[in-house]
C-alpha cells in the first residue's frame, strides 16, 4: 500500500449517549466519504471532527430515537478518503481491525463513501464470516450537516441495528433499507435510496423510530476462531491478488482483450450479455478465453443485467462453459470481484479456486 493511501487508525473519542454501564458498546469506524465531507475551494472533501459532529446529531434526536441508541467509540482512519480511492488493502485492513476489536464491542459500524461502498461491504462480508457480531456499513449521498441530508437517518439506523445480536453478518443500512452487504450495489448517484439488492429482498426497513428486521432470513450464527481471517487480512496488506472486471460489448475483439488476459491477472469477472451470453461466432475471442482458462486464469461469468442469474439456456452461454468459464449465478459484480480477491488471498488457485468460488459462503448468491 502506498504511503498516501494507507489508513492509520486512531481512537478519537469515546462518546456516551446512554449510561455506559448498562449499554452495549458499538465501534464506529469512519473512513471518509460524502457523509463526513464539508465544502472546500475544490469541492466536497473529507473532513474530521466526526465524534463531536455525531454527538451533536444524537443529542438532537427525539426521545423515541434516543432511547434506542447506545454508547459508541469512534475510530477515525487517517487520512480520510473519498471512497473512489479505496483499495483492496483497505478492505483487509478494516477486516483485521474488526477482528482485533471483536471482543470489545457488540457491533461495528463502518462510515464509508458510497462510490465503492458495495465493494468494501462485500469484501467485509467474506472477511468477517464467523465474527458473530453485526457489521453495519453505511454512508450518505449528502453530507451530515446539509439540509435534508440522508446521513442522520442512516447513522441512527446503523446504531440501532448494530446493537441487534440476532444479526451476525455484514449488512448495508441505507435509505430506509437494511440490505445484505454482498448482494448490494449502488444504484443512484443522488437518491436517498442509493443502494439496492436486485436479487434479494431487503432484510429490514425503517421509518421514523420503527426499525424492522426479518430475522428468519438472516444468516445462521456461525462463530469461528478469528485466526484464519485475521492472519489473512494482515497478510493481504502486504500482497495483492490480481483480479479484473471485463465487460463484453459489441465489437470487442480478441486483440483488444489479449493484453488483459495474461499474467499478472489471476482471475476475471467477465460481464456478459443477458443470461450469461457471449459472441460465440467470434472464434478468436472464444479461443482466447479458453487459452486464458487453460493457463490458470479463473474466469467467472456474471451478467451485465443487475437482475437474474446467468444460465446456459442459449448456445452463446454454453460456449463459455466449454471454455472453462464458471457461473457467478446472480452475484453482484462487487461480490464476485471481492470473493475472488479473498479466495486468492487465502492461497487458492485453479480448480480449487473454482470449487471454492462455486460455494455459497455467506448468502452471496441465490440457491
Ligand atoms: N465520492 C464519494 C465517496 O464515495 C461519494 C459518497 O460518499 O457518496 O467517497
Amino acid at each position: 500500500m502506498s504511503q498516501t493511501t494507507e489508513l492509520r487508525e486512531t481512537v478519537t473519542l469515546q462518546t456516551v449517549t446512554q449510561d455506559i454501564s448498562l449499554s452495549p458498546r458499538i465501534a464506529i469506524i469512519y473512513t471518509g466519504g460524502t457523509i463526513g465531507m464539508t465544502q472546500t475551494d475544490k469541492g466536497l472533501a473529507p473532513s474530521g471532527n466526526m465524534a463531536q459532529r455525531l454527538s451533536q446529531l444524537l443529542s438532537q434526536q427525539p426521545d423515541g430515537i434516543k432511547n434506542q441508541l447506545t454508547s459508541f467509540d469512534l475510530f477515525t482512519l487517517e487520512p480520510l478518503i473519498d471512497s473512489s480511492n479505496a483499495q483492496p488493502e483497505h478492505w483487509f485492513q478494516l477486516a483485521a481491525m474488526i477482528w482485533r476489536y471483536r471482543d470489545q464491542y457488540q457491533g461495528f459500524i463502518l462510515l464509508h463513501g458510497t462510490d465503492t461502498l458495495a465493494y468494501t461491504a462485500s469484501a467485509l462480508s467474506f472477511l468477517t464470516q464467523g465474527l458473530g457480531k453485526p457489521v453495519i456499513v453505511t454512508g450518505s449521498q449528502y453530507p451530515l450537516e446539509f439540509e435534508n441530508s440522508d446521513a442522520p437517518n442512516n447513522v441512527i439506523a446503523s446504531l440501532v441495528y448494530a446493537q441487534n445480536n440476532q444479526i451476525q453478518e455484514t449488512l448495508v443500512a441505507f435509505g430506509g433499507h437494511l440490505l445484505r452487504a454482498n448482494r448490494s450495489s449502488k444504484i443512484s448517484t443522488y437518491s436517498h435510496q442509493g443502494f439496492a439488492t436486485p436479487n434479494l429482498e431487503a432484510l429490514g426497513h425503517w421509518r421514523d423510530d420503527l426499525f424492522s428486521l426479518d430475522g428468519s432470513r438472516l444468516l445462521p450464527a456461525v462463530v469461528t476462531d478469528s485466526n484464519l481471517y485475521l492472519s489473512l487480512s494482515q497478510a493481504a496488506q502486504q500482497h495483492q491478488a490480481q483480479v479484473c472486471v471485463l465487460k463484453l460489448h459489441p465489437g470487442l475483439s480478441a486483440d483488444l482483450l489479449a493484453p488483459l488476459l495474461r499474467a499478472p491477472v489471476q482471475a476475471v469477472v467477465l460481464e456478459t450479455f443477458g443470461s450469461g451470453n457471449a459472441p460465440d461466432q467470434n472464434q478468436n475471442l472464444m479461443a482466447l478465453l479458453k487459452a486464458a482458462n487453460d493457463s490458470g486464469i479463473v474466469i467467472v461469468n456474471r451478467s451485465q443485467c443487475p437482475n437474474g442469474p446467468v444460465s446456459q439456456s442459449y448456445a452463446t452461454g454454453s460456449a463459455l462453459s466449454e471454455c472453462g468459464v464458471i457461473s457467478a449465478v446472480d452475484m453482484t459484480c462487487e461480490a464476485a470481484f471481492t470473493k475472488l480477491h479473498c479466495l486468492l488471498q487465502a492461497g487458492l488457485q485453479g480448480d480449487e479456486l473454482k470449487q471454492a468460488f462455486k460455494r455459497n459462503h455467506c448468502g452471496e448468491f441465490s440457491v
